[in-house]
């Protein structure tokens, strides 16, 4: 489909679904429902394709912490989503870097999140979500993150996590796709992370500040954001 034809096919489906129950911050939409995604319902915004977390992401940063982004001077996001992405680089005042390992990805630069090559404390901010479970050596990665992270900065992780679990599950001899898919959610994923995954960052050396926004906005607020209870934000800061 052409990029015309589908943004024709969005705007029409936008309208269909405009009302006043749920509201995106991203593209400050307001629908009656958010689109269902396959394994929920509710999940993603009509008109930019925003997930629950992208939603927590942004309200964090842009609303309910706009210091973080304020005094960002340049900012490094890793496997960038549109929807974010959009409203990150269109901020005038941060030097604005979307990098991934994957060839097929339009982004600036393609680097390795165990091993960037970069200086120390390259970027005074850093996003990385939903990354972390796709990488044999989450120790490296988190080292890795740690040290691009300017001293005074900040670095954002997000993953797919386990509440009911009370450790991190992981076992190496799990490779095949579908066991994967099975035992840690996805076909590519290599571990299925429960909130310790807090440990593994201080570990990394971070302070590490976990951020529920669901909480935060109470049970209203999250409603109208559509925002999810497991989608908890690691805030890091090198310690
Ligand atoms: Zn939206």
């Amino acid at each position: 489909m052409s990029r015309l034809l589908a943004a024709a096919r969005v705007r029409a489906l936008t309208a269909r679904r405009r009302g006043s129950t749920v509201r995106c911050p991203l593209c400050e939409h307001a629908f009656d429902r958010f689109k269902d995604e396959w394994n929920r319902p509710n999940a993603l915004c009509w008109r930019c394709g925003s997930h629950e977390r992208h939603r927590a992401q942004w309200l964090l940063l842009d609303q309910h912490r706009p210091e973080l982004l304020e005094g960002t001077r340049a900012l490094l996001h890793f496997s960038p989503e549109w929807c974010l992405r959009d409203r990150l680089g269109s901020l005038s005042h941060l030097r604005y870097v979307t990098t991934d390992l994957d060839p097929a990805q339009d982004v600036e630069l393609r680097l390795d999140v165990t091993a960037t090559g970069l200086p120390d404390g390259a970027f005074d901010a850093v996003i990385c979500s939903h990354v972390l479970e796709h990488v044999p050596d989450d120790a490296a990665a988190m080292g890795e993150l740690r040290r691009v992270t300017a001293p005074g900065g900040w670095c954002l992780v997000m993953v797919p996590l386990a509440l009911d679990r009370a450790t991190t599950y992981e076992d190496a001899s799990i490779t095949a796709p579908e066991d994967r898919r099975r035992e840690f959610l996805q076909h590519d994923h290599v571990r299925l992370y429960a909130p310790d995954i807090a440990e593994r960052l201080r570990a990394a050396r971070f302070a590490v500040e976990v951020v529920d926004m669901a909480a935060e906005l109470g049970p209203g607020g999250a409603a109208r954001h559509g925002l999810l209870a497991s989608d908890l934000i690691f805030l890091c800061r090198p310690a």
